[in-house]
């Protein structure tokens, strides 16, 4: 199975109470940031020039076990900055694990070693690495060498400790699909649970010539149509789909709901309207209409899988056919 059944489970689960209790919109997974420090300084990512013009402090423990309480969402995304530079990420991810949350621990690899040595492994953890290219071009956005080299040593490592991992990667306007299928085969022998792929967005801060438009990512994705086949990716089917263009989605950015330490960010994982002190503020406060409807210009080119994978979930549960083909593909292995 491409996803554990317990997550299968809690989903499921989780939408029915939803449904049972009217609620049109409720997050699936809780991306948290605990802290915005990072040891790299990634090509497409905004958070380090944030961490540097706001001088945020990290979250507290306290305050990350709370926002995932207050939004419900049964799975977390540890995300930052590098969460491996946060001094409680172990207690908090054990806490996290006895509220029964499914997590998805986001790293650059340069530090999971200690983690994967002293955390124990459990079927509700899954340690999920970035990698955008093979050594050269990962190295290049990284902005560092060795960075590709350490990340491979750390899934290898996760792997024999019994770890559940995966990786994310994100394609830009120079990613080469040859290069990439060669990543995804390296990835698919070291027996990497799943591979997730987006196409890189250019967030607010960062400049936009890396970043593909809506065509552009369209017709990359139709090119690397070949590899969903052959690879075990967990990007769901009809996420793949949308990126290939032969499905039209609209964004549920409230599926994803983001939690740093400058609070609850409005609306979404990428753009920045406002924060609120609290989950329910953002929730009631957040003109939703506007970014599910694409009417902010922001969102033009915007199919990054934050925005859409909980649409996806959405538009399974409510129709059967397409909850029977993600039924059947996690089963499907690659
Ligand atoms: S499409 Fe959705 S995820 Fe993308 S920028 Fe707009 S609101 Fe955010």
């Amino acid at each position: 199975m491409r996803f554990p059944a317990s997550l299968h489970f809690s989903i499921t689960s989780f939408f029915i109470r939803n449904a049972l209790k009217r609620r049109k919109r409720f997050p699936l997974v809780l991306m948290l940031e605990p802290t915005h420090r990072c040891n790299l300084l990634c090509a497409g990512c905004d958070r380090i020039r944030l961490q540097a013009e706001e001088q945020s402090a990290d979250l507290s423990l306290r305050d990350c076990i709370d926002s995932a309480i207050e939004s419900g969402a049964p799975v977390v995304t540890i995300t930052g900055g590098e969460p491996l530079l946060y001094q409680d990420l172990r207690p908090l991810a054990a806490e996290l694990l006895r509220l029964k949350r499914h997590i998805y621990l986001c790293s650059n690899g340069l530090l999971t070693e200690s983690f994967i040595e002293e955390f124990e492994p459990h079927s509700r953890l899954t340690l999920n690495f970035h990698l955008d290219g093979m050594e050269e071009n990962h190295d290049r956005i990284a902005n560092k060498p060795g960075t590709f080299a350490k990340a491979l040593e750390s899934i290898k490592k996760a792997k024999r400790r019994g770890f559940r991992v995966s990786t994310n990667t994100s394609v830009y306007k120079n990613s080469d699909t040859r290069e990439l299928e060669r990543l995804f085969a390296l990835l698919k022998g070291l027996r990497v649970d799943g591979l997730l792929v987006s196409p890189a967005f250019s967030y607010e801060r960062v400049e936009n010539d890396i970043f593909l438009t809506r065509e552009e990512a369209v017709r990359r994705f139709l090119d690397m149509a070949p590899l969903f086949e052959r690879f075990p990716f967990i990007s769901s089917p009809l996420y793949l789909d949308f990126l290939m263009g032969k499905r039209k989605m609209r964004c549920t950015p409230w599926g994803n709901p983001t939690r740093n330490p400058l609070g609850w960010k409005s609306p979404c994982y990428l753009i920045t309207d406002r924060y609120y002190s609290s989950f329910a503020e953002l929730m009631e406060e957040t003109d939703w209409d506007r970014y599910e409807s694409g009417a902010d210009p922001r969102c033009r080119d915007c199919m990054v899988h934050s925005g859409y994978e909980a649409t996806v979930m959405r538009t399974a549960f409510s129709n059967p056919k397409d909850l029977a083909r993600l039924a059947l593909w996690n089963l499907k292995k690659s």
